[in-house]
């Protein structure tokens, strides 16, 4: 999701209701003060990181009317080594009514969103075992999803319910037990809802089957195949319309479900035509859609959209822009759908590669973001208007706060994870100075750590590698510093000195310049100083997202 808009969203209402909210209500704080509950909540702490998920079987049933759920979640999971103590999440207000492995009942003690339970049975290394935890409650409303998430219940413009989650940062937990953690998947997933008839609930993965239940009530079975972070695990209840195609992708037929409201189909079946253009785009830039097994899926939702796997969520108004809007200011931008391009990019980035901690979500928002200029790329095929997408972005960096967050404590780095991140990426394939190159490593990434969890230093020694240049002072600096490299340039004569400064000690960046009439010389700039021959004008690729400063 873009969390920068919200921003200018939230501060637009402070200024229009002239509240004084509190700042940074909907997103984490930077740099702490840090909470034992955010520890709890972020960390892979000792009644977590025994024991691995590899199952849950979700099973969750909507009080539309109380704004209620009850359910149980049984949890499979392979004992990593024995412990008796195991965490599992689930936040204020929902209660835990018991929770049993072996046909016995166990107990376990509350620490404000997380549980404790004293299991009985040993816990032999190797073993599978499961735990099922039975709950109730009404979840935490959504203040401003899908920022400030939680359960949204609205109705459409014909008066019915519409229900749907968005919990990205603050986490599955808020609807359904779950170890919160993001580098916690399961290998494949069961999500059975059961709604009002004559309700629908569109999930993840595949429709497995519809129960009527006899009592004016349907479950419905979905079925994730494969690996899920469970901020992507959703639900959206309401009256839908849906179609489905094919398409005919890099792995075979790859079906594609639209789930609009029914009231919206005609707008739906106008506006998700750029569904396609976007996986042809991205499946050549990236590889192949990540989930032909669980199928590509586009549900519209009561907020602006989210990276939900295999079950993209949509709420952009069916119109180009994000919400009408060219976040780019250059009119690249109102050429497609925001939501469908970005939140799709994330199946890539995100879903197919998860950070292994939120403090490196730049992973995803980075990557996704860059995938807007690559898709302008694909739909007008120049990459001069695919650039000046992305640098048109740049006017949105703050430079206040590094990318990366705390490690630990669920904290996600700053919103400069998006148009910086995107520009970091953009400058790296002018490094490379080989499309098919940059593509490959685009690609090669996907493909490396397919359906994995990796740490920021696992995709940035993987670049590294791959363009045969040590990339690490790079990385410290946009990813770890708010300073922007500036080329220092002075002219002596027939020639200039140049070189880096306002960098990390080490940092050596190729960068292109024009030194004569316009053409651009390849150089390699250090902190110290080199000269080279110059007629000028001086001139910078501005493809490269770095400062330049003449010395006189
Ligand atoms: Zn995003």
């Amino acid at each position: 999701m873009n969390k920068l808009i919200n921003k200018v969203v939230l501060t637009v209402i402070i200024l229009t209701v002239s509240i004084l909210l509190a700042p940074g209500v909907p997103l984490q704080a930077q740099g702490g003060p840090f909470t034992r509950a955010d520890t709890l909540r972020g960390s892979d702490g000792p009644a977590r990181s025994w024991w691995d998920v590899t199952f849950y079987d979700l099973h969750v049933t909507i009080d539309l009317e109380k704004a209620e759920v009850e359910g149980w979640n049984r949890i499979s999971y392979r004992v990593r080594e024995p412990a008796t103590e195991m965490q599992i999440d689930l936040q204020v207000p929902l209660e835990i009514d018991s929770i049993v492995q072996d046909g016995q009942p166990v107990e376990y003690r509350r620490d404000g969103n997380a549980f404790f339970v004293a299991l009985q049975a040993p816990q032999a290394a190797g073993q599978t075992k499961q735990v099922t935890v039975y709950y109730h409650g009404r979840p935490r409303p959504a203040v401003n999803p899908p920022w400030d998430g939680g359960l949204i219940w609205r109705r459409d413009r014909g008066g019915n319910p519409w229900v749907a989650t968005a919990n990205q940062g603050l986490g599955a937990s808020v609807w359904w037990p779950t170890k919160d953690l993001q580098s916690a998947e399961p290998d494949s997933q069961r999500i059975a809802i059961t709604v009002p008839d004559p309700y629908v609930d569109v999930s993840n993965g595949r429709l497995r089957s519809t129960t009527r239940n006899g009592d004016g009530t349907t479950t419905y079975e979905w079925f994730v195949a494969n690996p899920i972070n469970n901020y992507g695990i959703t639900l959206s209840v309401g009256e839908y319309a849906h179609w489905q195609e094919e398409y005919q992708g890099e792995l075979g037929t790859l079906t594609m479900d639209f789930w609009p409201l029914a009231e919206n189909e005609a707008a739906a079946r106008r506006q998700w035509v750029q569904a396609r253009s976007t996986l042809r785009c991205f499946e050549e830039w990236f590889g192949p859609f990540p989930w032909y097994e669980d199928g590509f899926k586009l549900i519209e939702t009561p907020h602006l959209g989210m990276e939900h796997q295999s079950a993209v969520a949509y709420g952009n108004g069916y119109a180009n822009g994000y919400l009408g809007m060219d976040l780019s200011g250059t009119g690249h931008g109102l050429t497609w759908d925001y939501i469908i391009v970005h939140e799709s990019a994330h199946e890539w980035w995100g879903n197919n590669i998860t950070a292994a901690d939120v403090a490196e979500n730049w992973i995803h928002e980075a990557f996704a973001t860059y995938a807007e200029n690559l898709y302008v790329e694909c739909l007008t095929g120049s990459q001069e208007d695919a650039a000046e997408y992305v640098i048109g972005t740049r006017a949105r960096i703050a430079n206040q706060q590094p990318i990366v967050g705390n490690f630990g404590v669920n904290n996600s780095g700053s919103d400069d994870m998006y148009n910086k991140g995107a520009n970091l990426l953009h400058t790296l394939r002018q490094v490379t100075d080989d499309d098919t190159l940059w593509r490959d490593i685009l690609r090669g990434l996907n493909e490396t750590f397919r359906h994995s969890i990796v740490t920021g230093a696992e995709v940035e020694r993987y670049i590294s590698g791959r363009m045969g240049i040590d990339l690490l002072r790079v990385f410290d600096q946009y990813l770890r510093t708010t300073r922007i490299p500036i080329f220092e340039y002075r002219i002596d004569g027939a020639s200039i000195a140049y070189r880096w400064s306002n960098v990390v000690a080490g940092f050596d960046m190729p960068v292109r310049v024009s030194l004569v009439n316009g053409s651009y010389t390849r150089l390699l700039p250090t902190t110290e100083w080199q000269s080279v021959v110059s007629s000028g004008p001086v001139q910078v690729d501005p493809n490269f997202y770095v400062g330049v400063r003449e010395l006189r």
